[in-house]
C-alpha cells in the first residue's frame, strides 16, 4: 500500500468511477485530489465506469447514461487535464468485457460472496433475495479494468481495497497459467481521508445512498447539509466540553480546511468547552463553501458544451481501446487460443 505519497514515475496509474451520479466531496479528497497530483509525471487513465454502473441499475439505466457526462465535467472542473490523463467510457472497451469473461473462470462464487464490500452493498441495496450475477461479479471487471491497463497503482478509497485484492488474486492465477509475469499486480493509493463520512455520519457518502454534498452542489445545499451535521450529541451547551472524534464537522475540517493548526487550535478549545456547534459550523460552511466556489462554476461552463465532453471521452476511449486490446490478446495466448495469429 502507498499511504498518502506519490509514486515513482514508472508506475502506471488507473482508476475510475462509477456513472451512478455527479462526484461528490468524498471523491475529491478521496481520490480526485491525487489523480490531479499524479497526472504530470505518470501514464494515468481514468475510466468512467457506465457499465459497472449498469449493474445494480440495469432497470433505471438512463442513470447511469445521463451521469456519463457530469462525471467528466467533475473531473476536468477539479482539474484533471485531458492532454495529461486518457479520459474513457468502459463500455465502449470490448476487451475490457473479454477479459471478465476470462477471469470469472478464475473466482469461486464463495469468494465473490466473501468480498466484504460487496456483502455490505448488497445489504444497502435489499439485493439479500436476489443478487444480480452482474453485480456479484463486478469484482472480476474491476480486475480487468485495472489489469488491462497494465496498472500498478490504483488512487482509491478504503471501500475499493477488497477489489484490488481479488485483482491481485486474479493476476497471480493468470501469471501462474502462463508460467511468467504476463499481469502486474497492482496497489492501492489511498488519501489522508480514504472514507469521507456522509453528513449524518453514519455511513460512507456515496452517490448511491443519496447522503452526498457534490462537487456542483449550491450554495444553499452546502449551508442546509452543514447546518444538519452530526456533532457531538452530548454536548448540549455552549460551556459543556466536546468529543471530536466521530464529530462529523471536526472530521470534515480536518478533510478541507487549509490551515490545520488552526483546526487543532479548535479541537482543543471544543474538547475544553466554550466552543459551540453554531460557530464551528460556520467555520466550516465558509470552508467549504470557497473549496467548492471555483469547482462548481467550472462545472458549469464545461456543461454547457457536452459535444466537447463527448469527443474528448471519445478520443481517449480510442487510445484505451488498443491498450486494453492488446493485454486482451496476452491473457486469451494464456489459455491458448490466439490461434488465428
Ligand atoms: P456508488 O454509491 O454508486 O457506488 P460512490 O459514491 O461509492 O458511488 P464510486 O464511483 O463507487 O462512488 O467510487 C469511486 C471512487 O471514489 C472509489 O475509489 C471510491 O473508493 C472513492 N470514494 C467514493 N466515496 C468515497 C468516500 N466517501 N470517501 C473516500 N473515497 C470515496
Ligand atoms: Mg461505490
Amino acid at each position: 500500500m502507498i499511504p498518502n505519497n506519490l509514486a515513482n514515475p514508472q508506475e502506471v496509474i488507473l482508476t475510475g468511477d462509477r456513472a451512478t451520479g455527479p462526484l461528490h466531496l468524498g471523491h475529491y479528497v478521496g481520490s480526485l485530489k491525487q489523480r490531479v497530483a499524479l497526472q504530470k509525471d505518470h501514464e494515468q487513465t481514468i475510466l468512467v465506469a457506465d457499465m459497472q454502473g449498469l449493474t445494480d441499475n440495469a432497470f433505471n439505466p438512463a442513470k447511469v447514461s445521463s451521469n456519463i457526462l457530469n462525471v467528466v465535467a467533475d473531473y476536468l472542473a477539479v482539474g484533471i487535464d485531458p492532454k495529461q490523463t486518457t479520459l474513457c467510457l468502459q463500455s465502449q472497451l470490448p476487451a475490457l468485457a473479454e477479459l471478465t469473461m476470462y477471469y470469472s473462470n478464475l473466482v469461486s462464487v464463495a469468494r465473490l460472496q466473501r468480498n466484504p464490500t460487496v456483502k455490505a452493498e448488497v445489504k444497502d441495496k435489499n439485493f439479500e433475495r436476489g443478487i444480480p450475477a452482474g453485480f456479484l461479479t463486478y469484482p472480476i471487471s474491476q480486475a480487468a479494468d485495472i489489469t488491462g491497463f497494465n496498472a500498478t497503482i490504483v488512487p482509491v478509497g478504503e471501500d475499493q481495497i477488497p477489489m484490488l485484492e481479488q485483482t491481485n488474486e486474479i493476476v497471480r492465477k493468470i501469471n501462474a497459467l502462463a508460467g511468467g509475469e504476463i499481469l502486474k499486480e497492482c496497489r492501492p493509493m489511498l488519501s489522508k481521508v480514504p472514507r469521507l463520512p456522509s453528513t449524518d455520519g453514519k455511513a460512507k457518502m456515496s452517490k448511491s445512498l443519496g447522503n452526498a454534498i457534490n462537487l456542483g452542489a449550491s450554495e444553499q445545499e452546502i449551508r442546509v447539509a452543514v447546518k444538519s451535521m452530526y456533532t457531538d450529541p452530548s454536548h448540549l451547551r455552549v460551556e459543556d466540553p466536546g468529543q471530536t472524534e466521530g464529530n462529523v464537522v471536526f472530521t470534515y475540517l480536518e478533510a478541507f480546511h487549509p490551515d490545520q493548526g488552526y483546526v487543532d487550535r479548535l479541537k482543543v478549545q471544543y474538547r475544553q468547552g466554550g466552543l459551540g456547534d453554531g460557530t464551528t459550523k460556520t467555520i466550516l460552511e465558509e470552508c467549504l463553501q470557497e473549496v467548492l466556489r471555483p469547482i462548481r462554476q467550472k462545472r458549469a461552463e464545461f456543461l454547457d458544451d457536452k459535444g466537447q465532453l463527448i469527443e474528448l471521452l471519445k478520443a481517449g476511449s480510442d487510445i484505451a481501446r488498443e491498450k486494453t486490446e492488446q493485454v486482451m490478446f496476452d491473457v486469451r495466448g494464456v489459455f491458448g487460443l490466439n490461434i488465428f495469429s
